[in-house]
């Protein structure tokens, strides 16, 4: 029986661990130190290091743990990752013969230019793409890229559950109300949220149907979201031109607080 446990490491960031109770496998760990100390306390062995994309939050902890350990180091293959030591993409399938599992590699760029998600035993890792009711930031890809990336994760079966990078679901539902105000189920994901923070525990993984039910990203044919988005974009936006609608969402995203 595989468990899917996330190690907190600074502000908000979660290095989701795969375990067997014997072996583990990480992804994205940022920092070293709380990794190592929890193998040790659970006496695990690392069988593996998986990174979705560059930036340092996701793998500042992997030379360390590559040189401790001495296991694969999956990365994407498009971006520099010193450590790596299996360069991967679109199509490829990464086996962890210790957790006994295997993992499709998805692209999806546009957070960085070449992102990737791991995706197996009905859960993704999405690394900075697609948050808890939100999405990452455009860094080096293009609008289109981003969009086509969610797209192509929200096309995922219902029940996936989706593993993100970061604890960013309580702010991202403000601004998914801002867009959204008459959606039901993002109230309720909103009570749900501030009941497992207060209580310390992550609002991670959702589900692709949650987010396609309150994700304002995946969201951009609703007629509550256009009107919204045009509004803030100063725009007579319309229904079926979702690039454009998608475009002044994720504008809007960076200026809201
Ligand atoms: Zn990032």
């Amino acid at each position: 029986m595989l468990d899917i446990i996330p190690i907190h490491a600074f502000q908000d960031n979660y290095i989701w661990t795969l375990h067997n109770r014997q072996h583990a496998a990480v992804v994205d760990p940022g920092d070293a130190a709380p990794v190592r100390a929890h193998l040790d306390a659970h006496r695990l062995k690392l069988a593996a290091i998986l990174c979705t994309h560059h930036h340092g939050d996701h793998v500042g902890g992997v030379r360390e743990l590559a040189q401790v350990y001495n296991v694969p180091v999956y990365g994407p293959q498009l971006e520099n990752i010193s450590c790596v030591s299996h360069p991967v993409a679109e199509g490829d399938v990464i086996a962890i013969a210790e957790l006994n599992i295997r993992l499709d590699v998805l692209d999806i760029p546009g957070h960085t230019r070449g992102h990737v998600a791991y995706l197996g035993m009905g859960a993704v890792f999405c690394g900075d793409t697609l948050f808890g009711c939100g999405c990452g930031r455009l860094f080096e890809g293009t609008m289109a890229q981003l969009h086509h990336s969610l797209q192509r994760l929200a096309s995922l079966p219902d029940d996936t559950r989706v593993y993100c990078a970061h604890e960013y679901t309580e702010a991202n539902i403000r601004f998914a109300l801002a867009c959204e105000p008459g959606n039901a189920q993002l109230k309720k994901r909103q009570a749900e949220a501030r009941t497992l923070r207060a209580a310390g525990l992550p609002t991670l993984p959702s589900s692709i149907a949650l987010e396609k039910a309150t994700n304002p990203f995946l969201r951009c044919t609703e007629q509550e979201v256009i009107q919204n988005a045009g509004r803030e974009a100063g725009l007579e936006l319309a229904s079926g031109n979702e690039m454009t609608v998608f475009t002044a969402l994720r504008e809007w995203r960076n200026r809201f607080s």
